[in-house]
C-alpha cells in the first residue's frame, strides 16, 4: 500500500496555507514544513516496470484526440497525494519562484505540457483544462531545457 504523506492528513490546513503564500521565502518555509520527502518511501523496481506498462495501456485507451504519455514517479505515495504534491509545486511554488511563470504564454512549442498527477499522464497537445480520465484540473509543467 502506498504511503500517505502528512499533508494528506491535514489537507484543509495545508490547502489554506498554500493558497495564502505570497513570497518565495514563504514558499521555501511551506515546502520544508509540509513536504517531508525524506520520509516518503521509494517504490520497488519491479513495481515501477509494472506501472509503466499499465501507464502505456491507460493512455492508449484515452480518446480525447490528444496524445498522452505516462509518467513515472519513483516515490511511493498515493495518487491523490501525488496530485496535490505536483499541483502545488507547479501552480503555487513555481509562480512564486519565478514571477514570469503566471504571465508567460504556455504552449508545446515553448516546452510546456499539461499533466494530471493523479493519473500521472501528460500531453503537449492543447485541449480541455481537465484530465480526460479523472476530471481533475491539469497543471502546466515546463519540460524544455
Ligand atoms: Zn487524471
Amino acid at each position: 500500500m502506498s504511503f500517505t504523506p502528512k499533508f494528506m492528513r491535514s489537507l484543509r490546513s495545508f490547502d489554506r496555507e498554500r493558497r495564502a503564500l505570497r513570497t518565495a521565502a514563504e514558499w521555501y518555509a511551506f515546502r520544508m514544513r509540509w513536504f517531508d520527502r525524506e520520509k516518503w518511501p521509494e517504490k520497488p523496481r519491479d513495481q515501477i516496470g509494472k506501472e509503466l506498462t499499465e501507464g502505456h495501456q491507460l493512455v492508449s485507451e484515452i480518446r480525447d484526440g490528444r496524445r498522452w504519455a505516462p509518467g513515472i514517479f519513483t516515490i511511493d505515495i498515493t495518487p491523490e497525494a501525488r496530485y496535490h504534491y505536483f499541483w502545488t509545486l507547479n501552480t503555487i511554488g513555481q509562480p512564486l519562484l519565478d514571477p514570469r511563470w503566471s504571465t508567460i504564454k504556455k504552449s508545446p512549442e515553448t516546452g510546456w505540457r499539461q499533466e494530471c498527477g493523479y493519473c500521472f499522464i501528460s500531453t503537449q497537445d492543447q485541449g480541455e483544462p481537465t484530465c480526460p480520465r479523472c476530471g481533475r484540473e491539469l497543471y502546466w509543467q515546463w519540460v524544455a531545457e
